[in-house]
């Protein structure tokens, strides 16, 4: 039977609740956490660092309304929701994706774990529910992604960052 996969409907705005990031003293497997509303797009959240590897804790007021700079999405495309293609990072820190990977010559990455499944549990599934909510995670992955063709390279990568050490 094939695996029919219905949309979520989630948006990357939703999974910034935690991005896993390349701790810069350490290269641990750190992590930035939001303390309050999770819109990269309002000013004065609050939002915190943590290495439990080294031990350092930075916490970080967003004093601008982050618009222009915290858009994401997947592709360098003008968009409401943008982008962050090259070089995937944290919103607000800036610090590298901790779950970032080559795969069929473009970057697979994913914020944190829960990203990460939910891009497997989309690409696995040979049946898709058509028409996602126009800014959810399945409506805005790119096209090398979804191309049958790259989908074993593609769930490879992801097994790859799953087994990374956290
Ligand atoms: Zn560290």
């Amino acid at each position: 039977m094939k695996k029919t996969v219905l949309n979520k409907n989630k948006t990357l705005i939703e999974l910034g609740y935690e991005f896993l990031v390349v701790c810069p003293h350490c290269a641990s497997c750190a992590k930035v956490i939001a303390l309050d509303n999770l819109s990269p797009y309002i000013a004065h959240v609050r939002r915190r660092f943590i290495c439990t590897a080294c031990g350092v804790i930075k916490n970080k007021v967003i004093k601008a309304n982050g618009y222009g700079q915290a858009r994401v999405s997947y592709e360098p495309k003008v968009n409401y929701e943008v982008i962050l293609a090259k070089n995937p990072c944290d919103w607000y820190f800036r610090l590298p994706l901790y779950l970032q990977i080559a795969c069929s010559g473009n970057t697979l990455w994913a914020l944190n774990l829960e990203h990460l499944n939910y891009i497997e549990s989309y690409i696995e599934a040979e049946l898709r529910e058509s028409h996602p909510y126009y800014l959810s995670v399945e409506s805005r992955l790119p096209k090398w992604m979804k191309l049958a063709k790259n989908r074993n390279e593609v769930l490879r990568a992801i097994q790859k960052l799953k087994v990374k050490n956290y």
